[in-house]
């Protein structure tokens, strides 16, 4: 059996995988894969994509440590 993606947010979208998500921080813009939803165009990002922006957010400089 095939498992639909469907969207967390709004029930009714499908996620559609994306390579074109961007995240602000700090004045720098990081693009991510990860899913956007074809209803509410809410944006899913997979923790891995969303690691590789913080380390690379931290050698900035831009993410403050714990
Ligand atoms: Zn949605």
């Amino acid at each position: 059996m095939k498992k639909k993606p469907s969207c967390p947010a709004c029930n009714k979208g499908k996620l559609k995988p994306v390579q074109d998500i961007v995240t602000e921080l700090g004045g720098y813009a990081f693009v991510e894969k990860g899913e956007r939803c074809s209803h509410c165009k809410e944006e899913f990002m997979p923790e891995k994509e969303g690691q590789k922006t913080i380390s690379a957010a931290r050698k900035l400089g831009l993410w403050e440590k714990r």
